[in-house]
């Protein structure tokens, strides 16, 4: 849809949301309301639009005379909604990666733009982990008909990956039960799922991070 049509239509929609809960949308405080939604769904829905999706750059593992083979991490914030009543999901999320030492590497900086993008949609958590990982691990796999570097694992892909989300759902405190409380979920793959020491490693990591 165009531009102008788009938020052309988004007003009208939150204009009658406003009559429809009760509101004056003429009032002063309110006048300039629709527009105002109508520009922050871009920002905070922008995960509907593929322009918006990160590009993911790697790099051969050992390209730089270094090969990483340990396990490395990243944590931040993150926003979303539900897609259930359409309310603020506010939380953290905790990601580990161990790379294949003939494998990809990336910079653990995009790992937040991957988190915001999946999250600027109506999300439920359990959703919201598998994209952030799916994405990840499939830029990091090297499938076996590629790759100059053959080695023991053919596929070439990360030994293993693990992420934790951490997010109170304001649907939950504000309505309903009222109940403030965190929701955890986790996922792990590789050796973070197969080997008691890595996935100790990881959740240590996490749990020591928490907020
Ligand atoms: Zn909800």
């Amino acid at each position: 849809m165009k531009q102008n049509l788009l938020m052309e239509r988004r007003q009208k929609v939150v204009k009658e949301m406003l009559m429809l809960i009760g509101e004056d949308p003429s009032r002063d405080g309110l006048k300039d309301t629709p527009l105002r939604v109508a520009k922050m769904w871009n920002e905070i829905f922008g995960g509907y639009h593929s322009k918006n999706k990160p590009i993911i750059t790697v790099f051969n593992n050992g390209s730089d005379g270094i090969v990483y083979d340990q396990m490395a991490c990243d944590t931040g914030r993150f926003y979303s909604n539900c897609e259930h009543h359409m309310l603020p999901i506010i939380g953290s999320y905790y990601f580990g990666v161990v790379y294949n030492p003939q494998g990809k590497i990336l910079g653990l900086s995009k790992v937040a733009r991957v988190v915001d993008y999946f999250a600027t949609r109506l999300q439920v958590q359990e959703r919201l982990g598998h994209q952030i990982v799916k994405e990840l691990w499939n830029r990091l796999e090297i499938p076996n008909d590629i790759g100059d570097r053959p080695g023991p694992n053919k596929k070439k892909e990360p030994l293993a990956m693990g992420l934790v989300l951490e997010a109170k759902h304001l649907c939950k405190s504000m309505r309903g039960v009222k109940k403030d409380g965190m929701m955890r979920t986790t996922i792990l793959k590789g050796t973070f799922k197969t080997d008691i020491a890595a996935r100790a490693e990881f959740i240590d990591w996490v749990n020591s991070n928490g907020r």
